[in-house]
């Protein structure tokens, strides 16, 4: 019987040190080296997911195969560790509270006063110590906030009381920092750090590693400095140096040994991490054929990390065809009949994402009129099908005063709408919509299976008749309007099984047109590129002339 041990990393000083990319760089190398990891997150807000958080605030939301609404972080892990997580490696404030209190409620506590500790903490034990298989030697644990935040503390306290729970030998410390240069003073400044382990001591948890975000690598000399002010032994000081690319980092770990240290402090096997994938990513990323611009027209483009796994995605679709991708966001609410034009100039390809509300919409029809009609590759994402499909609608198949139900519940035509009752693949039954309720527990969330029609650009991709992918939405295709919609030339190439449920849409006559109900953003790996984006970017790169004649650009139309 193998024993999981758990590394939990903490954060201090300031947020936004990358304490999500470190762990998922630490887990990507203890997998190098044969073990089988897996991630948590415990975010500190109260929201019991991030599902109805707005975007711009939070970031994006991930979603699992089994249709948790996640942190983006758990995006990060997936991409590092190449493995599915699920609704077990995200919990926040909220949903463990929310979990006490339904224990409350049913009597669990027999009339006990129910308490932050032991109570709260229990709760946060228990789902850390889920993670706990048979088949998982490495549980990473990364708590969000910063050391010192009245948020996190039963998180911390949790994990203290862990360390005492489990025993020495099966838990790791590592505390991520700021070290900051001075270019007047011309050095690296400790003082930050000392104080931040001091707060992370003063609530009983002593680090065994300090990671240092820095500029560049911190010198032996100050490494020696911060063992001494912190108490942790001198070869447990690492540098977490800014990188020109994310994927860089698992490297940078291995060169200064941080896994050798992990694996000593955590006694696990010796081994040597193998990082050939890992290398050649970092080759291709670094050494290209060329370049292509991709702009990605919607409405929550002031915070980039809303569209994290995309932005991702499309960079893997570069990999994949020895391209960087340059992306280009575009507000679609700039995006006017006497704006379109200028706006969308220069691009090889267009990509329309998922969004919810209807602020935006009209400039991502019209963004999805230009792709169409000037034959620009365009690739559209859930809410981008749904636009494609309104389009189509209005400007094609005559329908006047096409729209979506969600945008337009009295339209004319409502092509898109919402179904009241489906088949939900999780539960495994059919399940009631009420029409009336917007939020939470109305979408369609997580894998779904989708069958492809051969000859079509899905099938070129994928190259088999059945994938899953993940959803989260809660409008649809109406098929009342499918067979106007195919008369007229949308070709309908994957749908659910039973037939039920449109999941993609194309164009003929084009170099490159499609749209997929699901979010195919989320699947996509560095050492797996996504077929869908691996395409688009092709013809994309194609559309450049990138490869085709060294360095010189074909004209666009
Ligand atoms: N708002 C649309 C729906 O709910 C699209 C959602 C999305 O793009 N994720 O169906």
């Amino acid at each position: 019987m193998r024993q999981t041990k758990f590394i939990f990393i903490t954060g201090g000083v300031l947020s936004s040190l990358g304490k999500g990319m470190a762990a998922a760089s630490i887990g990507a190398l203890l997998k190098a080296r044969g073990l089988s990891v897996t991630i948590q997150k415990l975010d500190p807000y109260i929201n019991v997911d991030p599902g109805t958080m707005n975007p711009t605030q939070h970031g994006e939301v991930f979603v699992t195969d089994d249709g948790a609404e996640t942190d983006l972080d758990l995006g990060h892990y997936e991409r590092y560790l190449g493995t599915p997580l699920s609704q077990r490696n995200n919990y926040t404030t909220g949903s463990i509270y929310h979990s006490v209190i339904t224990k409350e409620r049913r009597g669990d506590y027999l009339g006990g006063t129910v308490q932050v500790i032991p109570h709260i903490t229990d709760e946060i034990k228990l789902a850390i110590c889920s993670l706990a298989e048979n088949k998982t030697d490495v549980a990473i644990i990364e708590i969000g906030g910063t050391v010192g935040d009245i948020e996190s503390q039963p998180f911390l306290e949790a994990i203290r009381q862990l360390r005492g729970d489990l025993g020495r030998d099966r838990c790791l410390f590592i505390h991520l920092t700021l070290v900051p240069y001075l270019v007047k003073a011309g050095e690296h400044k400790t003082k930050p750090t000392q104080h931040s382990v001091k707060e992370l001591r003063s609530i009983g948890i002593h680090p065994d590693i300090i990671l240092c975000r820095c500029e560049t690598p911190v010198t032996q000399d100050l490494k020696r400095k911060i063992a001494l002010f912190c108490d942790v032994d001198e070869d447990a000081v690492f540098s977490s140096v800014d990188v020109e690319h994310v994927y860089m980092l698992p490297l940078e770990f291995y060169d200064e040994g941080l896994d050798q240290k992990v694996a000593i402090m955590l006694r696990l096997p010796a081994r040597n991490a193998d990082l050939t994938h890992w290398k050649r990513l970092v080759h291709d990323l670094t050494n290209h054929e060329g370049s292509v611009t991709i702009g990605i027209v919607g409405k929550y483009v002031e915070l980039k990390e809303a569209y994290k796994s995309l932005h991702e995605a499309l960079v893997h679709g570069g990999v994949a065809n020895r391209v960087q991708v340059n992306l280009k966001y575009v507000n679609s609410e700039d995006v006017a009949p006497e704006t379109v034009s200028d706006i969308l100039s220069g691009l090889d390809g267009i990509l329309v994402p998922g969004g919810f509300g209807e602020r935006g919409v009209e400039g991502k029809i019209l963004t999805v009129r230009h792709a169409r009609e000037k034959k620009i590759p365009f690739f559209g994402i859930c809410l981008g099908l749904q636009c494609a499909v309104i389009e189509f609608a209005r400007n094609v198949a005559g329908l006047e005063g096409a729209n979506s139900e969600e945008f337009a519940p009295e339209a004319a035509h409502k092509v898109i709408y919402l179904m009241t009752e489906w088949f939900d693949h999780h539960k495994n039954e059919k399940v009631t919509r009420n029409k009336d309720s917007n939020k939470g527990g109305t979408m369609r969330l997580g894998a779904y299976p989708c069958s492809i029609r051969e000859k079509s650009l899905a099938f070129q991709a994928y190259g088999k008749k059945m994938v899953s992918e993940r959803h989260r939405h809660r409008y649809e295709v109406n098929n009342q309007y499918r067979e106007q919609l195919a008369q007229a030339g949308l070709t309908f190439s994957g749908l659910s099984p039973d037939g039920e449920l449109v999941e993609i849409i194309e164009l003929a006559d084009h170099p490159w047109f499609l749209g997929c109900q699901f979010h195919p953003e989320f699947r996509s790996n560095p050492m797996n590129p996504h077929p869908l984006f691996r395409d688009f970017i092709a013809v994309a790169k194609k559309r450049r002339g990138v490869g085709a004649s060294e360095g010189k650009e074909k004209s666009k139309g």
